[in-house]
Formats: structure tokens, sequence, C-alpha cells
């Protein structure tokens, strides 16, 4: 691909100045003097000098006015890249991001760029075609190859041999006799684009109120955002593929943003069956090739449907449409790296800025989305009931201070005899946790010593399948020793508390038949190998399926009737404002999974607190009480989304430094009726990679710009210096 070609070049000096965003970690721009004969515009992709670099960067603005003592310092804009110009609504989305959460605009530019590096041109890839006689000598493989070729048309060398059945050896056989000439390819062409009539299915008379809707939103073409509120299991995606029809009909492009890539898999056949070819996919697992040419087909309009991880946000469509937005509720979109930003939300600032409808979909909305659509500011299209008939499952709660595992043991009798009864039925049985690994804490018998990291405040966690303790914080990890390091105890040490592999032993020693399978994220080695565990799943290769939230989300394992969730009570204890919310929604969702297809589902939620609201609401399948007690509590007491949080976040290398610095920060915070500053509190998670923390947390009334008083609040306030840190987290997600 030559779009990184050097379009014009001239050293010469010339009076033009432009300004610059380069992707790196400043706010403010640079200005370049515009060699003579080239021609820049704001939005412009170039290449330009950055210390002994060149980068890829965008002309921001026009320099009417540089400061003419500088210009002889100025350096020269390298060259403009043949790519299409970032769109002003683009760029605005940039700026706003970057002021909203207080990020540098080159942090967010950045991700507007991830077109990969500068990789130069495309190797030239060679075609044959069938040019003179039949070969000599011919052979089965060779009729095959011949037959491929006999439209006469250049097909791809290898894609000719892989549709034969036959090495590429066969192909440069053929060449060798004449038969076959080879050619360079012509440059790549656009994949075939999603016909949007392929295979429309026949929706129930439920589902066609709600696709009336999507139809309808996407065919006014104007910012609108939709709450598509459906059971799991309703169709949702059916649905919403309706709109993304229409949409592809106008011409336009849509994104659609999934919370994991994990989840894409199953999500790639079923586009692919709607609309005869598979999405284009954005995630960080691409290899640069594919991500470079990926960008270019978005930028130029060539890419109708994308579908991506919270990343393809910032792409550089050429004409978005439409935007929908898969379990808009998960936690997954908030990025806590870098420029913390919510997908979700940022999502709805981009449809706003292009003028698009969006359409948020969730089977357990979160609270802000929830009470945006109560109050009518969004459009609620619901789907009450599942799709062809199927029951929501059944729900019970086993209360573990009654029906207690034996010791050592993590699943409770009853649920071990239901499971027993599923698998003889050849249904297929979830267990949940979410916990990797096989213990969280490792602690000798004789002396009371418990493995912590070294540089974290966090236990290392017992991972058996790599024999090794390893901290969740900083990756740190040990063989698992053998001897006590304090005592010198032999056979001392034992495993406190389930993660899945302990689980999976249990589940293997229960019921010796069955075909278990543990599903975590530290035991992907890619992006293939766990889609090919999910079909696995999927075919009823699997018996007991043991996983961590990876398994929770959007799959659909046709015969999966049961599902455990063994620590119900895990996420509620951690101080979290949202805990409650998120202990629902991911509850909801994982026993979401089962009876999708055929038979009844159930869901048996091992808990401590059974009288807990959530466990309640689960339970009596009251989602509404849910949301109810929820939404007043919050209300109560000022949180999102009526009232506003941030948090700002101070480490440093020594615990003083830490906290001094924090206080000296807090003691300058302007005056303002409608904010609360609290803290310094010292984080839950105090040390991690041998920094400590510090958090302060901003708490306002809901009309208030917060990222304006941070802003003016650290502009006049002491400045980090040497090892200290200051992260602002604007409408914290995480509270750790
Ligand atoms: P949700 O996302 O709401 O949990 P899905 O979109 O995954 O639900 O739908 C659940 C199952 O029902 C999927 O296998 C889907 O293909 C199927 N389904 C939903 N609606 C239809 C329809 N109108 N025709 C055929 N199959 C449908
Ligand atoms: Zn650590």
């Amino acid at each position: 691909m030559d779009h990184l070609a050097r379009a014009t070049t001239s050293s010469a000096s010339s009076t033009r100045v432009v300004d610059v965003l380069v992707p790196v970690a400043l706010n403010q721009t640079y200005s370049y003097r515009v060699p003579r004969g080239m021609e820049l515009k704001p939005g412009d992709v170039v290449a330009v000098p950055l210390g002994p670099r060149e980068v890829v960067a965008v002309v921001w603005a026009e320099n009417a006015n540089p400061d003419p003592r500088l210009h002889n310092r100025l350096k020269d804009v390298g060259e403009k890249l043949d790519v299409p110009p970032l769109k002003e609504e683009l760029r605005s989305l940039v700026d706003w991001v970057a002021n909203y959460t207080l990020s540098a605009r080159g942090m967010v530019l950045r991700m507007t760029l991830r077109m990969g590096e500068h990789l130069g041109p495309e190797r030239v890839r060679m075609g044959v075609r069938l040019a003179g006689k039949p070969p000599q000598r011919m052979t089965p493989a060779r009729r095959r190859l011949i037959d491929v070729l006999s439209d006469g048309l250049l097909h791809g060398k290898s894609e000719a041999a892989k549709e034969a059945g036959v090495s590429t050896g066969v192909v440069d056989g053929l060449v060798d006799e004449g038969t076959l000439a080879t050619e360079p390819m012509p440059r790549a062409v656009a994949p075939p684009a999603p016909d949007p009539s392929y295979a429309q299915p026949e929706f129930s008379r439920q589902q066609r109120t709600a696709v009336d809707a999507m139809r309808a939103l996407a065919a006014n073409g104007s910012f609108h955002v939709a709450l598509l509120d459906g059971v799991t299991g309703s169709g949702k995606t059916e649905v919403y593929f309706e709109a993304i029809a229409e949409v592809i009909r106008r011409g336009k492009q849509t994104l659609i943003l999934m919370p994991e890539i994990a989840l894409t898999g199953q999500f790639l056949d079923r586009f692919s069956r709607r609309f005869g070819v598979r999405p284009l996919e954005w995630h960080s697992e691409l290899t640069p090739r594919t991500r470079q040419r990926n960008w270019a087909a978005i930028a130029e309009g060539e890419a109708p449907v994308v579908v991506g991880a919270r990343s393809a946000l910032f792409l550089p469509y050429a004409n978005l449409g439409l935007i929908v937005v898969d379990e808009e509720h998960d936690q997954a979109y908030k990025q806590d790296e870098g420029a913390h930003y919510h997908a979700r939300d940022m999502a709805v600032v981009r449809a706003h800025i292009a003028k698009i409808p969006i359409v948020l979909a969730s089977a357990t909305p979160s609270v802000e989305t929830e009470v945006n659509a109560r109050k009518g500011r969004y459009q609620r299209v619901v789907l009450p009931s599942r799709f062809g008939g199927q029951h929501m499952p059944h729900i019970e709660a086993i209360d573990l201070r009654r029906e207690a595992p034996a010791r050592g043991r993590f699943i409770s009798p009853r649920l071990a005899e239901e499971i027993k009864i599923a698998i003889e039925r050849r249904e297929q049985a979830l267990l949940f946790l979410n916990r990797r690994g096989y213990a969280p804490l490792t602690l000798c018998r004789a002396c009371g010593h418990r493995f912590a990291c070294t540089i974290c405040d966090a236990w290392l966690v017992d991972h058996r399948f790599r024999q090794r303790l390893v901290c969740h914080h900083c990756g740190f990890s040990m063989p698992r020793p053998l001897i006590c390091p304090h005592c010198q105890a032999e056979q001392s040490l034992v495993a406190v508390g389930p993660g899945v592999e302990r689980l999976q032993e249990e589940a293997a020693a229960l019921f010796p038949q069955a075909r278990t399978m543990v599903l975590s994220s530290d035991l992907i080695t890619s992006i293939e190998t766990m889609r090919s565990e999910l079909n696995e799943i999927a075919e009823g290769r699997v018996d007991i399926i043991i996983g961590t939230q990876l398994v929770a989300k959007g799959h659909h394992f046709p015969r999966l009737n049961l599902v455990g969730v063994v620590d119900a009570d895990l996420g509620l204890s951690n101080g979290d404002p949202r805990a409650a919310e998120r202990t629902f929604q991911l509850l909801n969702q994982v026993i979401g999974r089962a009876g999708r297809d055929q038979g009844r589902g159930v869901g048996y939620l091992q808990t401590h607190q059974p009288e807990h609201p959530v466990m309640k609401a689960l339970v009596a399948c009251d989602r509404e009480a849910f949301y109810l007690s929820e939404i007043e509590g919050r209300e109560r007491a000022l949180y999102p989304p009526f009232g506003r949080l941030a948090s700002l976040i101070i480490s440093g290398g020594d615990r003083p430094t830490a906290e001094g610095f924090a206080r000296r920060l807090v003691a300058v915070a302007p005056i303002d009726p409608r904010i609360q500053v609290l803290g310094p509190a010292e984080a839950p998670l105090a040390v991690i990679k041998g920094r400590y923390r510090f958090r302060l947390l901003v708490k306002s009334a809901r009309g208030v710009d917060l990222s304006e008083y941070l802003r003016e609040w650290l502009a006049a306030g002491p400045k980090t210096k040497g090892n200290l840190k200051l992260e602002v987290d604007v409408d914290p997600q995480s509270f750790l």
C-alpha cells in the first residue's frame, strides 16, 4: 500500500506555519514550517521531526501569526501522508475527551493514529493465471488447480492453491512448465461488503416492535440515544442488526463496540450468517500489518461495519452513521491507564458531535443509563422475554451457613447433586468463580507465614497450572516453594480459598467421568485458542465449564442449562460504591447463559447472605426492585448519576512523600460550596509495584464542571517532582 508514501516534499523554507498535535503525552501543539509547495490544512496527517525521531502527527490549526523570532528555529513538516485527513468531528472529539478527562491531547490523538508504525510499502503479492498449454504430465492435483483457474482471471497464488487443495509447489510446477503465468496482484481490493438483505430472520411479534424502532432510528440518522433493554437471550443482537442493515443501505459505516474481544468469535459468525461476510475487527491483538490495512479501510470508508474493543471508538471513520455499544454496562469499557476514559460515555459524546444515532444494549443497564432512560433522555426499546419461548432461568440461593461444603471443598452438596443430574441428562453445567488461579492465598501451617508480593500490598496467588505464585497487580511470580522460607518447615504450605483451578480439581474428583474445562484469561495464549475452546463448549464437547467472568458474558452455549455461582458474595465486600450494581449485573449475566436453547435454565447462588438486596432481587427475578433501591441510594448519597465523582491517585516511592504531597494538594483545593474534597486516604491497594498510594475523592453536585474545577486546582497546586505521580480519574469506576 502506498499510503505512507511521500506526497510532496520540499526543503525550501516558506513563511507558512502550522500547529501540529503530536501523539505523545503533551497537551500543546508544536509549530512547524510548511515547506514550499506543500498544501496543508487542519486534519492533514503528516510526519514531523520530534527530537531525534520522526513521528506521525496531525495538523491541528493554521498558525496565522507565528512569532517571527521563532521562525528560523522552527523545523519543517517532513511530509504529508497520503491518507484521508482527520475530520473536524474527530478532532473535536479528541479535544473534548482530553478536556473532560484531563488527559494530554497528544495521548488521545494517539488512539486515533494507531495505524501501526511506518511499515514501508506493502510487499507486492504475486498472482497466477492460466496462460499456456496443459502440462505434459497431468496429475489430479494439477487438474484441480487448472479447474480453479479455468476462468482465465488472475488469482492469488496461495488462495488458488488453497481452493484447489494443493500445495503451492504444484502452482510453481505449472508456472515452470508455462501452463500458468505469474503477475503482480493489483492493490488489495476492498473485501466484499456486507449485504443488508443477505439473510434477514423472521422476528417474533415482540421483536418486530423493537426492530421498527431500530430501523426508524437508523433512517432518521440524527443524534439519538436508544437503550435496547432486553433480557438475556431475547435477541438483542438480531434486533440491532436491523439498525445496521439500514445504515449499510444508506452507505454509512457502523461501529459496534464490545467489552471484550473474547466475545467476538461467536459474534463474527453470527454477523456473517446475517450479512454474508464478516465485519472488520479492531483490537489490540491485530498484527501491525492488519492494523495498518484495517485503519486505512476505515479511514477510506471501505469498511462498512467495524467491531472492536473500546479503542475502536477513536478511529477516523470516513462516514460513521451509527454506533452500537453492546453490554453497555460492562466495566471493561473503562480504561484505567493512560487516558482514563469510559468508552460508552465517550461513544455517546462522539455520536453527539457526529450527529448520529447510538444504541446501548444491555439486559442490566448501568444505573447511569437506566436513569437516563427513566428521565426520557434516552429512548427505551424493550425486549421483555426470551426468543423462541425459552423461559428465563429459575434462580435459587443456597445458604452456605446451612448447607456448607465439606472442609476444604467449595461446592455444596446440593449444587453437586444438581450438577450430577444435569450431566446425566447430557446437559452442561457452568461453575462460575471470578478468581483466577488455584488459591488466592498460600500460608505455612507451621509458622503462619503468608506469601505476599514484595512490592505490592497483595497476597501471591497460587497458579498450579503454571506452578508459580503470582502477584495479580504487578505480574511478579516465583516458583511455588517446597519448604517455608520463614521457618524451613517441609510440606507445611497450604492453599487457602478457591480459584478456578482448584474448583476444577474438586469437580474432577466429584465427577470423574465428566469432561471439564477451565476458562480464565491467564490461561489463554491467543485469541484463536480461546475461540476454539469456546467453540468446543458450544458444540457440547465439555460437560462442566469452570470459568471467571470471561464466560459470563454474551456467549450462547446451547446445551448449558445449569449455572452454579460458587461465591456470590465475592464482589460485594470491597467498599466500592458500585459493588451492588456490579454484582447484580455480573450474576444476572452469568446465569443468563443457562437455558437459552432448550429445557429450563437454572441458577444457584452459593451465598452467606441470602437476605442481601442483590440476592433477593436475583432470586425473585425482580430487576425493578433492584434498580429502585439502588437509584434511591445513589440519590440520597449524591453518587452518580445524581452527583459527580473524580478521584486523584497520588503515588510515590515512599509513604511520607506521597502522603505529604496529597495533604499539600488538599490544602490548596479551591473552596466551592458545591464541591467536597475527601481524603487523603490510603488506597485500598496501598502499595503497587513499590509505589505507595493515596486517594482523594472529589464529589460534586450534578451540574458542576468538575473537569474545569480540577484543572484550575491542579494548575495552582504543588507540582509532582521526581518519583511522585498524580493520576486523575474523572467518573472513576474502580476505587482500589
Ligand atoms: P441476547 O443478546 O439478547 O442475549 P441473542 O441476540 O444472543 O440474545 O439471541 C439469543 C439466541 O436467539 C441466539 O441464538 C439468536 O440467534 C436467537 N435468535 C434471536 N432472535 C431470533 C430470530 N428472530 N430468529 C432466529 N433466531 C433468533
Ligand atoms: Zn506485586
